[in-house]
């Protein structure tokens, strides 16, 4: 979704959207959890304009799939993402890195908040959201998925998913490179 600046009207402007499952999967190669969409995600995002600064709200739920950390079967993981971006001109904010921010400049900006919004920059007049959005999708996601919540995982030694059934291993020794060892000691 592109959006340019001068469509942001003094009431703001509303967009609503969904990016495509295969988009997403390809943002999603970012982490290494192994993520993928279970269907497109669809966006509300709300843009309010200051001058040429931009504040952007969004909303979405994202659906997705990926081998649980445990036992390995698909486990399905909805990640709400909820955030707030202030989008400054790159000219603007090249001179505020330079330290040459001019005194009350950002008082008479008006209400934002510019140090407790996290702040993205753009370029010309057309903001591309979705960029935007999947960075805060990356952001969101569980950096260890799991099937359930009590998921018990493999069996360390033979391999069995045990939360279809106890398999009445010894797992005395839980790390499998110990197992060879434990064999050699018994005999
Ligand atoms: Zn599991
Ligand atoms: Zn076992």
């Amino acid at each position: 979704m592109r959006v340019n600046i001068d469509e942001i009207k003094d009431s703001g402007l509303e967009r609503a959207w969904e990016i495509p499952t295969a988009r997403l999967d390809e943002a999603l190669r970012g982490d290494r959890a192994g993520y993928l969409a279970v269907r497109p995600a669809r966006v509300e995002a709300r843009l309010e304009r200051l001058g040429k600064r931009v504040r952007l709200q969004a909303v979405t739920s994202i659906e997705l799939t990926s081998p649980c950390g445990r036992c390995l079967l698909p486990a399905r993981t909805t990640v709400p993402v909820d955030f707030q971006l202030s989008l400054v001109p790159v000219e603007e904010a090249a001179q505020s890195e330079g330290g040459s921010r001019e005194d009350g400049e950002e008082h008479s900006e008006g209400s934002f908040t510019p140090h407790q919004v996290d702040e993205e920059t753009y370029k010309g007049k057309v903001i591309d959201l979705d960029p935007l959005v999947e960075e805060q999708v990356l952001l969101a996601l569980p950096a260890y998925p799991v099937c359930q919540e009590g998921c018990k995982g493999l069996c360390p030694v033979c391999g069995q998913n045990q939360n279809e059934k106890a398999c009445g291993c010894d797992r005395h020794v839980p790390d499998p490179r110990w197992a060879g060892l434990e064999k050699f000691r018994q005999s």
